[in-house]
């Protein structure tokens, strides 16, 4: 078995094991070797791509290696292969690729696996056997390769499965959505612009998990008027899947060409737990990104994180965070250690020409969980009515209405907005920081608002919503 060093071993090729090793080049390391399965792919762009509507050329584009988006030095510090194993204590990996069998003696070992479609198990969803695709789903509890899926099924994690779905698009007249987060929404729109039919189906009793019901509501409004069809509640699990239709449990027969599953993503523990590193819901990790093995570092959507928040554990699985685990780890290997401040979950994106997004808790994600929460939903507008251009929406504040463990009375713990034509991006990071400091409507009251008249009303919808969340704390 061939022998290898590397002071740095990174595994994994997404934008965590990627940006690890675009900032440990700049900080003038040598010797870093990279491990991945998968061409680099900008994952986040994919359903534009298939789409076409903002990316004309199609998933391709998003495929990093064909672009000059990464040092020359990766191609030749690359192995394409699948880490099998890793010792902590002989701080050891064992490398499959093409064949051969490679142990690499790391110094650092930097495990950015990522994370993988979760498919609920469904007949008709796989068959016997397949291509070994190296990539895998988690179907139920079972990690299963990707090249057991049936013909008309489908994730979207990769560019190899992007492609099959650009094909779906070219070929096939309808399609079947099953779930409607942030991923599945805007597949239904690339779906949608390519000319598809779509069903969308979702278990919840409304769309989009990231908000909570009444904000919801908004989209799927616009989803009809557009003619998606779509189903809810316990009546839309997917009973079975034939090779031209789905079946679901309120007894319906859906006509269509292919099944996508946008169900969630699970952290890859495999690695990680049969080298016996600490995992919960994902890989523990302190602020620093440290694992509970000496020398390993988890980052990306492996890794489990606190809530800013709360503190409680977090699986954030977005790829922007994933980069920012990076800069703090390579930092610490450089001997400049620089610990994460607390980050919280949001999800941010758009459908049908409406911007929408969540940050932090919903009504419904903090009450499931017994946080004492109350909320202010207020229909806004973006300017004053005699000003072009003026646009609506929809902005709901969740705050805390008692004191809980270490949250405060008036504590922002969550905040969602839709807007029509308006990007909700600079608003919803605005957002991010004041849930993450920990920040009051009291506290934010007195000093949080700028007005200018081509930007907002001049009765800001911010003050209306904290006026209105401080006359509930009052009331008690
Ligand atoms: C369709 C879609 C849209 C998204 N949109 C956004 C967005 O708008 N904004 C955002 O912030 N995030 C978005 N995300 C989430 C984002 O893509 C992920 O959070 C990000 O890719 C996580 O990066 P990572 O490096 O941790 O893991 P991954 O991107 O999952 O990369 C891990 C890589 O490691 C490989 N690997 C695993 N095990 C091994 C092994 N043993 N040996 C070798 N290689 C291995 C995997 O196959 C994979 O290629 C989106 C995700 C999807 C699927």
């Amino acid at each position: 078995m061939e022998r290898q060093k590397a002071k740095v071993l990174i595994i994994g090729g997404g934008p965590g094991g990627r940006v690890s090793y675009m900032f440990l080049k700049e900080f003038g390391f040598d010797g870093v070797r990279i491990v991945g399965n998968e061409e680099p792919t900008i994952t986040c762009s994919l359903p534009y791509g298939v789409g076409r509507r903002l990316i004309p050329r199609g998933p391709e584009a998003a495929v990093v290696a064909k672009s000059d988006w990464v040092p020359k030095s990766m191609v030749e510090d690359w192995i394409d292969g699948n880490v099998t194993a890793i010792d902590t204590a002989k701080r050891e990996a064992v490398v499959a690729t093409g064949g051969n069998q490679i142990v690499i003696e790391y110094e650092k070992l930097i495990l950015a696996v990522g994370g993988v479609p979760w498919v609920p198990q469904t007949p008709g969803a796989l068959r016997a056997d397949g291509p070994s695709m190296g990539t895998g789903i988690l179907y139920g509890n079972e990690w299963v390769d990707k090249g057991r899926l049936a013909d008309n099924v489908y994730v979207l994690r990769g560019a190899p499965d992007a492609r099959r779905l650009d094909n779906l698009a070219k070929n096939g007249k309808s399609a079947v959505i099953v779930g409607s987060g942030a991923i599945g929404l805007e597949l239904l729109e690339a779906l949608y612009d390519r000319g598809m039919k779509v069903t969308l189906l979702e278990v919840l009793d409304h769309l989009a998990v990231a908000l909570d019901a009444d904000v919801a509501e908004v989209i799927e409004k616009r989803a009809l008027e557009k003619g998606v069809t779509v189903y809810k509640g316990k009546g839309a699990i997917v009973k079975k899947i034939n090779p031209d239709s789905v079946e679901i449990e309120n007894g319906t027969t859906i006509p269509c060409d292919g099944v996508i599953f946008s169900t969630g993503v699970r952290p890859d523990l495999r690695l990680a737990q049969a080298a016996g590193i600490k995992t919960e819901r994902g890989i523990v990790v302190d602020a620093g990104m440290k694992t509970s093995a000496e020398g390993v570092y988890a980052i990306g959507d492996v890794a489990q994180i606190a809530d800013g928040a709360t503190g409680q554990p977090l699986l954030p699985l977005l790829g922007t965070l994933a980069m920012r685990h990076a800069v703090s780890v390579v930092s610490d290997i450089a001997g400049r250690p620089l610990p994460l401040a607390p980050s919280t979950a949001w999800g941010v994106s758009s459908i049908f020409g409406l911007s929408w997004g969540s940050v932090g808790w919903t009504a419904e994600t903090a009450q499931r969980s017994g946080i004492p929460v109350a909320s202010v939903l207020l229909p806004i507008n973006t300017r004053n009515e005699f000003f072009a251009g003026r646009k609506s929406g929809l902005w709901k504040l969740v705050f805390a209405s008692a004191p809980f463990k270490d949250i405060k009375v008036g504590q922002i713990l969550g905040f969602q907005a839709v807007q029509d034509e308006e990007p909700t991006l600079n608003l919803l990071e605005r957002f991010i920081d004041i849930i993450t400091r920990r920040e009051t409507v009291m506290e934010l009251f007195g000093h949080y608002v700028i007005h200018n008249p081509a930007h907002n009303e001049a009765n800001d919808p911010i003050l209306q919503i904290f006026f209105q969340a401080m006359q509930i704390i009052q009331k008690g």
